[in-house]
């Protein structure tokens, strides 16, 4: 226990709530004009306008849409960075909301927007009531459902123009209690890569197979050989997915088809599995073809890495969280995740630490507890104030005199 220290956590809380209304107005304005990846023009407009209000250097064009907010204050020379996603996704909103998306077909069901006005809320406070010494990075970026925002804005020269000792974001989560704070170290979430088979067998009449070279019997089998490789030649103790999403071949009855494709996503926990998983499925997939006098190509596409907390900025994470939200509030060590996260590109180059926010559990019912990427999730405007103090906090804390 340590009484400053817990005073300090009590009356940022305390301002945080006081001025939560305002940030869960911007949350429900941003959430009412939800914009997919690279198009976040009208939210990062927002973000820019906002943050030079309140004295933060503003530079935009990082990642297209990315904006970077910059506070310094005292002559300390660490530099801190928060990071928020922008981007929405491609869904109907089914929530029946009054802040409902008004664009059909686009809907914020990952709870980007909480995260941004969570970020901003911050921001505000920070800038007009907290002492520190050192710069302090805000990081809104674009483009976190697939299309990699976090790795164009380090193409672009991020950590080039904005150097940072130590990088931190924080994802909603339901199913987990409102506010209460989920930290991992080491591999939180997996990598994800896009895999496309395509297999050129001989067409020829349904009736007279043994003139043809049939890819989707070839293609059945490999779908099934795939699977012997999370069973067989991963360590059991490991973490491996390998989903056959589509197969695509045929149009008739009595045809057997030319080409048939394939369509797969894998994931792992580590990067040795994640190689092994990618030997393994180009010698199987080509042996397996061959067996079947097919011929197969491979178009092995690596998507997002696994992301990996570091230790440090972990164990420093949960002692923030432990005195915000008190040590009842928080998993230490949760488990890992099979999703998949762009910041993982910012801790390959960045020491820091991703971690989660309960959304609801659904105990006090609504839209809090229903999973991010459904037509019927809503982000949990309690956790404004909390998630906004848990940066402040953390500010505080990381650039301390
Ligand atoms: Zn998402
Ligand atoms: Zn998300």
């Amino acid at each position: 226990m340590n009484a400053p220290r817990e005073a300090f956590a009590h009356d940022t809380l305390a301002a945080l709530q006081a001025q939560a209304d305002e940030f869960i107005a911007v949350r429900r304005d941003i959430h009412r004009h939800p914009e997919m990846g690279y198009k976040e023009y009208r939210t990062s407009d927002l973000v820019a306008e906002q943050l030079q209000q309140w004295g933060y250097q503003v530079t935009r064009g990082l990642g297209g849409t990315g904006v970077v907010g910059q506070l310094k204050r005292g002559s300390g020379s660490k530099t801190l960075g928060l990071r928020a996603d922008m981007d929405a996704l491609p869904i109907e909103e089914a929530t029946g909301l009054p802040y409902a998306s008004c664009h059909a077909g686009i809907m914020h069901a990952c709870g980007h927007d909480g995260h941004t006005a969570m970020l901003l809320a911050a921001a505000k406070h920070i800038a007009k009531n907290l002492q520190f010494s050192g710069t302090l990075n805000l990081i809104f970026q674009p483009a976190e459902e697939g299309l990699s925002g976090a790795r164009k804005m380090m193409d672009d020269g991020l950590f080039t123009q904005f150097p940072c000792d130590a990088v931190f974001a924080m994802h909603n989560m339901p199913g987990h209690p409102q506010g209460h704070l989920v930290l991992r170290d080491g591999p939180m979430m997996a990598s994800s890569d896009n895999v496309t088979i395509t297999l050129e067998g001989v067409g020829g009449h349904g009736a007279m197979p043994h003139r043809a070279a049939d890819p989707v019997v070839a293609g059945s089998a490999i779908v099934l050989g795939l699977q012997s490789i999370v069973a067989r030649n991963v360590d059991p103790q490991e973490t491996a997915v390998i989903t056959v999403g589509a197969f695509n071949a045929g149009v008739a009855n009595n045809v057997i088809p030319q080409r048939a494709t394939l369509r797969l996503s894998v994931r792992a926990l580590h990067p040795e599995v994640r190689a092994l998983l990618e030997k393994r499925i180009g010698e199987l997939v080509h042996a397996q073809a061959q067996s079947y006098g097919v011929q197969a190509s491979i178009d092995y596409q690596r998507g997002y890495p696994v992301l990996v907390n570091h230790l440090r900025e972990t164990d420093f994470a949960r002692d923030v969280a432990e005195t915000l939200v008190g040590a009842e509030r928080v998993t230490r060590q949760g488990k890992a995740l099979t999703g998949s996260e762009d910041f993982a590109f910012f801790l390959e180059e960045v020491p820091g630490c991703y971690l989660l926010i309960g959304n609801g559990d659904g105990s006090g019912g609504g839209h809090g507890a229903c999973m991010v990427h459904n037509p019927g999730y809503d982000f949990n405007d309690q956790n404004v104030a909390v998630g906004s103090a848990y940066w402040a906090l953390l500010t505080e804390r990381f650039l301390q005199d």
